[in-house]
């Protein structure tokens, strides 16, 4: 029972939540963080070129790229971070009690950490970089809205040569 509950939430792959879960966590953090008037932020990570890093390595090598790097991300962020696998090669991760100039330094934290790591799938050295949007609550704003504030900011982060994060009021 407890194995089948736990399936429900995480991702097989890199046993990060998954995004229904995502949808939960932050579903629980924004009521929670008007009651306390406390900040909330979320990113949005996308593996930048990814096709190609299949296409170049193989599907298993990205497997275990997308693995690698979820244990990294987790193993940066704060207990009270939550991450999440949103989709194919694209991460989220809900930052409580952080504003939007903390989370994009974590963000740009990350990208960095990530550009410089040497991923190794059979004595193989994988370089990849991530493109991050970062957004904020707003007032009146829900679930939806702030993925999709996010989300375009990953979007001109990718249209304005990836490896970068971007984030409202640049
Ligand atoms: P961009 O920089 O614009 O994000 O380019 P991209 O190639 O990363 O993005 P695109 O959406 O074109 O391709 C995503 C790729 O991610 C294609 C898909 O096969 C791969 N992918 C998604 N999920 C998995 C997975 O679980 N394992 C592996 N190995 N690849 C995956
Ligand atoms: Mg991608
Ligand atoms: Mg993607």
């Amino acid at each position: 029972m407890l194995f089948r509950s736990r399936m429900t939430v995480t991702d097989g792959l890199t046993n990060l939540a998954n995004r229904k879960q995502l949808d939960t966590l932050l579903n629980e953090e924004i009521p929670r963080a008007r009651r306390h008037r406390r900040d909330l932020s979320v990113l949005m990570l996308d593996i930048d070129h990814f096709k190609s890093i299949n296409d170049t390595y193989g599907h298993l090598a990205g497997d275990s790229v997308l693995r690698g790097l979820a244990a990294m991300l987790q193993k940066r962020l704060r207990p009270n971070d939550k991450l999440g696998r949103y989709g194919g090669e694209e991460f989220c991760a809900i930052l409580p009690e952080t504003g939007l100039q903390s989370a994009v330094r974590i963000a740009e934290e990350l990208r960095a950490l990530v550009e410089s790591h040497r991923f190794v799938d059979e004595q193989r050295e994988i370089r990849v970089t991530l493109s991050i949007g970062a957004a904020s609550l707003g007032d009146a704003m829900q679930a939806e809205g702030l993925y999709k504030s996010a989300d375009d900011m990953l979007y001109q982060a990718k249209r304005t040569g990836r490896n970068k994060v971007c984030h409202h009021g640049m």
